[in-house]
Order: structure tokens, then C-alpha cells, then sequence
């Protein structure tokens, strides 16, 4: 079994060399975010990582959460490892400092989350549930439900959940049926919700429901939605617990992975009804629990950088202890460790390059929600948040896609040891599978890019990013002379152009034949993805070789980085014009069979 060690470097690597930190730093509110404290940070947090979060992540597996009698017990080790997350300040580091909060901006606080999802993801859940809903009622919350709630839920004193799945609503949240009847001041809340993450728990004395329910003569559709702050116990004016409010655990799932994750079904009003209180008006629920599920979406993507990154080490460990064979091409040699087969480097290449892009492509994204949330111009605002609301599907689909892709792989070099569950290799890629199915499946982000951020805004940012990727064109220009950036220039640009044909084609064909252009909806998002890494890989090898033409002394970093993004190019690049072909012509035969001929 190997042990985690957050890759500290490469972290730097991208908060110092691709983001741009100094314009992070310029922003109000991150004038402290040097580079020294993101060493100091990195630092700790992967001590914290590596030797509290990471021992307990097998017996998560094995044990898994129980429940009885309502009651869910954590797993043996879980409730005092969160104290220790609390106690150290990990719980707030992204909060805002006027409601007890640390105020890191979110580049920094990605790379604490993939440090904690990577050592233990199901754990990890909690928290990052905590910090949507705090976010929620932060933004949406009256000042009543800010004091209230959100410096415990900053500090981490309690938790939150997101509770909007029910059994006929899945992706489709229009088909919601909780019930929200008011009384005086607060309402009745009466419904089920299933599937809900750490819903009930032992580690901390409340939990903070948020509920998408609705009113008596609320309209049909996700119009007639509201959201409601349901906690566990209620809260009395002096901040103290009150009564046990009307919620309960009913079961909990068995499943495929984050057994150390209690999956609740909630029972809302088994009595009079839940006590709930109403988020800012009725009917714009939805509309406020996005404020969540789009911060859950990126953290979702940063999940699968996290499993995939600790798929990688655990398969690289593996590789260079498990001796079979000979060296290929050596007459007579010893036997060797798999790392000497091609095949396995093969592998191995493509578990690094991958994880290296995805975790470039998740920075570059919370890179422009942090200019998004704190800039004081209003243009660089509004850039922000475009780039941040095209890029969070792109990142959310394919980077968990991807993890799944990474941590099979992983259980390959592992040979028949991958297949059994001793040496934890099976658990990533369990583990890795629900990150593309909650916070909307790879379907409903692919539609979301289509539809919502390609076409409604007639492609004006996916343009002006597939411009910045032409201009970055310039630069590579430059160093043609070079043969390894030449290679990678021609992949990028070949990429680029697939890009450019197939956002053409979408912009055209969605607002007359929707249906042909959603058909093509996740090879396009797969199309973002291989484009947009590759372009942070082609940045990542630029940069190291002005550094080793800089005579620098970290060369091995700078030289792995550009075989790397080398790789990148040869084997992951070329798939661009194959995506581009099946977005563009794929839709006669993706929709050429009716249900009788299947
Ligand atoms: C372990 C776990 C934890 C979860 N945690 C939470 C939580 O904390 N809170 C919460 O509220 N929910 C949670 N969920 C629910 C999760 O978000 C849903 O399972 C998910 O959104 C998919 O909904 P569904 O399961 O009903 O699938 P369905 O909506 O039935 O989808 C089935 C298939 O149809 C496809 N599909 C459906 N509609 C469309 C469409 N319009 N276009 C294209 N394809 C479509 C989907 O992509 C999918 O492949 C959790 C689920 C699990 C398994």
C-alpha cells in the first residue's frame, strides 16, 4: 500500500508559473497570498493529508458508515480526524474572514481540496458540502440566517447538505415534491429525499439541511422551487441547540464506493413537519441552490484530479517494486521491475499527463471565479465569471470522466493484484465512479455547455478563448526551432482548429435542429477538455524550457514537464479532430435507431 504525498511541486508549478498569482495577489482581500505562504500552506496541509486523512481511507472502505435507529455512527477514526481538521483551521480556510473565515482565494484552497479528496475523498465530502451550503446562505441568507448559520458552518463547528434529489427527480429537478406549507414564521417541510451525502452523522452536534421544496400555489416546473435552511436542531436566539427538528435518517445506500460516505435517505415530516426557514424569496430556489451546485461542480471536477492523482502514485509505486520479465532489447539481463516495459511506461505517461492537465485546466478555472468574486473592475468581473461558467462543465465532465479512465488504468499496471481489493488500487477506481454521475451527470454538463454557455451567449466566450489560444500560438512561433515544442505547436493548433470547426458547427445547427447538436454534446465537452489541458500542457513546456535554457538547477522538474506535455501531444492531442468528426457528423447514426430497433 502506498502512501500519499500531495504533489507539492507541481501544485507550485501551477500557481506560480501558469496562474497568474501576482493578479490574484492584486485582488482585495488576497494582498497576503505570496509565495511564501502558498509554500507554507501546501506544506502543512500535505502533512495534514498524508498523516491523518490518508490512514483512515481503507477502513473507510472496508467499514463503511453505519446506521441504527436513526443514528449514523462514522467510521472508527473519522469523528476525530474532523476535529483535527477543524482544530487546525483547515475547515475555514475558504471562508470569509468576517464570518470567521480565512479568505484564501479559491486557486489556493483547489489545491487543499484535491490534497484532501486524493487521501480520502468520502471524508472529504463533508466539508466540501459544508462550504456550498455556507456559500448559499451567505449570498442568498437574510442577516438573521447569516449570523445564525454561517460562522458555524465557516468554522466547521456544523456541517450542511444539499438536499434536492428525490426518487422521480434525478436530473431532472423540475419533478420535485417536497412540500413547504407556511406557518407564521417558517414553513412545514413534508417530503423524501434520497441519496443525500453525510445527511446524518455523529461528528458534529447539528447538521444544516438546505431543501429544495414547494409551496402550496407555487407553478409547475423548477419556476415553483424554493429553498429552505432545515438544521437538524433547531436553533435558539441565544445560538444555542434547541429541539430535535422533524428530520430523519432512514437508511442508508450500499454502493460501489465512498463507503466512508453515509448516502442517507432523509425522511422530512414524518410528524407536523419539518421546521424550515425560507432562502431569500419563494420560487427562486433553484436559482440560489446553483450558487452551490456550481461550486460543487468545480470541486466534483477537483475530486477527480484527486483520485487520479493518487491512482498514479499508487500504480508508480507498484511499478517500481513489482519485478517480472526482462528488459526488452537486453540480451541476458536481470529481471526488471515493470517500469522498465514500454507498455507500463505507456500507461504510466498517460496517468501523469492527464492528471497534470486536469489539474491545470481545474486552476485556470477557479483562477477566473477568484476575478470573478473579488475583482474590483467591473470588465475583469464579468470576464471572470464567463470563463468560470464555461469552463465548470468542461471541468466537472471531463475531469471525472477521466479519473474513472486514470484509476482503471491504475488497476491495470497492477496486473490480477489490481482486481484485488488488498492493495487499494480497486477502491480509487470505485471510488473515482460516482464523480462522474452526482452534481449532474457527463450528459447534463454537456448539455449545460451547449446549450446554456455555447449558444445562449452565441459563443462569445468559447471564441474569445479559442482566440487566446490562437495568440498563444504566436509565442510558440517563436521557438520553432525547437523539435520538441514544434511537435506539440502542430498538435495544439491541429486541436485548436477542431475546436473552432465544431463551436462553428454547434452555433449553427443548435438553434434549428437542437436535438443533432446535443447528440453531439459530450464528445464537444470531451473536445474542451483535450484542447484546453492540452493548451495548459503546451503553456506548462514552454515555460520549463526558458528555465533550462535559464541554466536552472530543478532540471529534472522542467525536463519531466516537457516530455510530458510531449506526451500529451503525441497521444492525447490527436484525439481532438476524432471528437470534433463525431460532434459534427456523429448525430444520423447516434440517433438513426428508433426503440424498437434496439
Ligand atoms: C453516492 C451519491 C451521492 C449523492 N449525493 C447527493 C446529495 O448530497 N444531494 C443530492 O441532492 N443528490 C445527491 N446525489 C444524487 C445525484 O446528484 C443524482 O444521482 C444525479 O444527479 C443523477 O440523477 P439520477 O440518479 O436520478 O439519474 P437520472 O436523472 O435518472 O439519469 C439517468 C441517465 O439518464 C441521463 N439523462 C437524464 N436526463 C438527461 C437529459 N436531459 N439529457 C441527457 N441525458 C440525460 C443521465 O445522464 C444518466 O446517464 C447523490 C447520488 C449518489 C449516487
Amino acid at each position: 500500500m502506498s502512501t500519499y504525498a500531495a504533489p507539492i511541486r507541481d501544485m507550485q508549478f501551477v500557481l506560480n508559473e501558469l496562474v497568474d498569482l501576482s493578479a490574484i495577489r492584486a485582488l482585495p482581500g488576497h494582498e497576503e497570498v505570496t509565495p511564501d505562504l502558498v509554500d507554507a500552506v501546501l506544506e502543512e496541509a500535505g502533512k495534514f493529508a498524508a498523516g491523518v486523512l490518508d490512514p483512515l481511507n481503507k477502513a473507510g472502505d472496508r467499514i463503511g458508515a453505519k446506521l441504527e435507529n436513526h443514528v449514523v455512527t462514522a467510521v472508527p477514526g473519522f469523528k476525530d480526524a474532523y476535529r483535527q481538521f477543524v482544530d487546525a483551521g483547515w475547515a475555514s480556510v475558504g471562508g470569509e474572514p468576517e464570518f470567521g473565515g480565512q479568505g484564501l482565494p479559491h486557486v489556493l484552497s483547489q489545491q487543499l481540496s484535491e490534497m484532501w479528496n486524493a487521501a480520502n475523498m468520502a471524508f472529504c465530502l463533508c466539508p466540501m458540502l459544508t462550504t456550498g451550503a455556507m456559500t448559499a446562505i451567505r449570498r442568498h441568507g437574510s442577516d438573521e440566517q447569516r449570523a445564525t448559520y454561517v460562522p458555524k458552518l465557516v468554522s466547521g463547528e456544523w456541517t450542511g447538505t444539499m438536499n434536492l434529489t428525490e426518487p422521480q427527480a434525478g436530473s431532472d429537478l423540475s419533478a420535485v415534491r417536497t412540500k413547504a406549507t407556511p406557518e407564521g414564521d417558517h414553513y412545514r417541510i413534508k417530503g423524501t429525499k434520497i441519496y443525500i451525502t453525510w445527511g446524518e452523522h455523529d461528528m458534529t452536534p447539528n447538521v444544516v439541511h438546505l431543501v429544495l421544496a414547494r409551496t402550496p400555489d407555487a407553478p409547475e416546473g423548477v419556476k415553483g422551487i424554493s429553498l429552505f435552511i432545515v438544521p437538524k436542531f433547531l436553533v435558539n436566539a441565544d445560538g444555542s441547540l434547541g429541539a430535535r427538528n422533524d428530520v430523519k435518517c432512514v437508511s442508508i445506500e450500499h454502493k460501489l464506493g465512498i463507503h466512508g460516505s453515509p448516502t442517507c435517505v432523509m425522511a422530512y415530516g414524518d410528524g407536523d413537519g419539518a421546521i424550515g426557514y425560507l432562502v431569500g424569496e419563494e420560487n427562486r430556489g433553484l436559482e440560489y441552490m446553483f450558487t452551490m451546485m456550481n461550486f460543487a461542480r468545480l470541486e466534483v471536477g477537483v475530486e477527480g484530479v484527486a483520485i487520479a492523482e493518487r491512482a498514479y502514485q499508487h500504480a508508480l509505486d507498484y511499478a517500481k517494486q513489482r519485478v517480472q520479465g526482462r528488459e526488452i532489447g537486453v540480451k541476458a539481463g536481470d529481471r526488471v521491475s515493470i517500469i522498465h516495459h514500454p507498455d507500463v511506461r505507456r500507461m504510466l505517461m498517460t496517468m501523469k499527463a492527464r492528471v497534470e492537465a486536469m489539474r491545470a485546466l481545474a486552476a485556470a478555472a477557479a483562477e477566473s471565479l477568484d476575478h470573478a468574486l473579488s475583482s474590483a473592475d467591473p470588465e475583469a468581473k464579468r470576464r471572470g465569471q464567463a470563463v468560470f461558467d464555461l469552463l465548470t462543465p468542461v471541468v466537472k465532465g471531463w475531469c471525472t470522466e477521466h479519473s474513472t479512465l486514470v484509476a482503471s488504468i491504475g488497476v491495470q499496471i497492477h496486473g490480477g493484484m489490481g482486481f484485488i481489493e488488498e492493495t487499494g488500487a480497486a477502491q480509487y477506481m470505485r471510488d473515482a465512479r460516482i464523480t462522474s454521475i452526482y452534481e449532474g451527470t457527463t450528459g447534463i454538463q454537456a448539455n449545460d455547455l451547449v446549450g446554456r454557455k455555447l449558444a445562449f451567449e452565441k459563443g462569445v466566450t468559447a471564441k474569445g478563448l479559442i482566440a487566446a489560444m490562437r495568440a498563444f500560438d504566436a509565442e510558440l512561433a517563436a521557438v520553432a526551432d525547437h523539435p520538441g515544442l514544434s511537435v506539440m505547436r502542430k498538435a495544439l493548433s491541429d486541436g485548436v482548429d477542431a475546436l473552432d470547426a465544431a463551436t462553428d458547427w454547434l452555433l449553427a445547427t443548435f438553434p434549428t435542429n437542437a436535438k443533432a447538436a446535443v447528440a453531439g454534446a459530450v464528445p464537444y465537452l470531451e473536445l474542451w477538455g483535450t484542447v484546453a489541458g492540452g493548451w495548459q500542457m503546451v503553456r506548462a513546456a514552454l515555460i520549463s524550457k526558458r528555465h533550462l535554457d535559464a541554466g536552472t538547477t530543478d532540471h529534472d522538474f522542467y525536463r519531466a514537464k516537457l516530455a510530458t506535455a510531449r506526451f500529451y501531444a503525441d497521444h492525447i492531442l490527436p484525439l481532438a479532430p476524432a471528437h470534433a468528426h463525431a460532434v459534427m457528423h456523429g448525430s444520423v447514426s447516434t440517433l438513426a435507431l428508433n426503440e424498437a430497433m434496439f
